[in-house]
């Protein structure tokens, strides 16, 4: 990938655990690698297909100066958000904060804190089987793509389909969606919770009615299991609801574990695999 760069821009602002610090101020230096893709700009030669490190740096000096936080992890990830909101076209940035005078009384040169950041690809799958359930799907995915650090970026078509486990209950109608997040998988699942809440989801039987559920299918390459989190979702291959809308938005995306494509998972449990 790509990199444009600032290297250690010079900005006097106010950040630190001291109150001295917050009173008297001191210097910072501020590195970005901006991580993009400069083949267009490299043919076309115009500012506009690029990222303009003069705004860039402009945005950082702004943010840092305008805000007094305590640590530089606060700061670098304010930042780091800024700049990736503010510049879609960008995969990630790298964001390094050092503070050459910071006051500890030992001769040092500075101290720093440096984080990468980056867009991840979650894809969800999305039912309901209560209410106006296209409805309810609309709202879910406005909900999410207002969320400040999420993305919807595909969309496929709500398919009807039949409950599975606690079958006395409507039909489901059924969906997929690609995110573009900045959230952690665990930023993620406390997302679609709320979402899952602010829809009045009343969870009164296992896998029974509700007017909404979203679950985390795939999030990047990455394979978790935590005490809230499994992914990807321990039922992916097993579910035509799931695999079946998948397919139509991300038919070559990765099963972590198994190496398969949603397609290939698709057609196996169609021949009854
Ligand atoms: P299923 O997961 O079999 O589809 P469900 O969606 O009906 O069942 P919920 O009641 O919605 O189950 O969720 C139960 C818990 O599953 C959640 O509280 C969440 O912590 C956990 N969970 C684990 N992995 C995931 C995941 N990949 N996506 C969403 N929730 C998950
Ligand atoms: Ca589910
Ligand atoms: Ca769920």
């Amino acid at each position: 990938m790509d990199q444009i760069c600032i290297k250690r821009l010079e900005v006097f602002a106010r950040h630190g655990v001291l109150p001295e610090e917050n009173a008297l101020g001191q210097k910072f230096l501020i590195s970005a690698v901006m991580y993009c893709d400069t083949r267009k700009a490299g043919v076309s030669d115009s500012l506009s297909d690029s990222v303009n490190y003069a705004e860039v740096s402009e945005l950082i000096k702004k943010s840092t100066e305008g805000h007094v936080f305590k640590l530089l992890e606060r700061l670098a990830w304010h930042l780091a958000k800024k700049i990736l909101l503010s510049y879609p076209q960008l995969d990630g940035v790298e964001l390094e904060i050092e503070k050459p005078w910071a006051p500890i009384l030992l001769p040092l040169e500075a101290v720093s804190v440096k984080i990468t950041r980056k867009w991840n690809r979650a894809y969800l799958s999305i039912g309901s089987n209560m209410g106006d359930r296209r409805e309810n799907l609309l709202h879910a995915v406005r909900l999410l793509d207002e969320d400040e650090e999420t993305r919807v970026v595909r969309q496929s078509a709500f398919l009807e389909t039949k409950p599975v486990g606690y079958t006395e209950q409507d039909d489901f109608l059924n969906g997929a969606l690609e995110l573009r997040t900045l959230r952690s998988p665990e930023g993620l699942l406390d997302l679609i919770g709320e979402i899952e809440q602010k829809l009045k989801r009343e969870r009164v039987v296992h896998w029974g009615p509700r007017t909404i559920d979203l679950d985390i299918i795939l999030y990047n390459d990455e394979v978790i299991q935590t005490e809230r989190l499994t992914v990807p979702h321990v039922e992916m291959a097993g579910r035509m609801f799931v695999l079946a809308p998948l397919c139509e938005i991300a038919p070559y995306a990765v099963h972590p574990l198994n190496g398969k494509t949603v397609i290939e998972m698709k057609k196996e449990l169609e021949m009854g695999h």
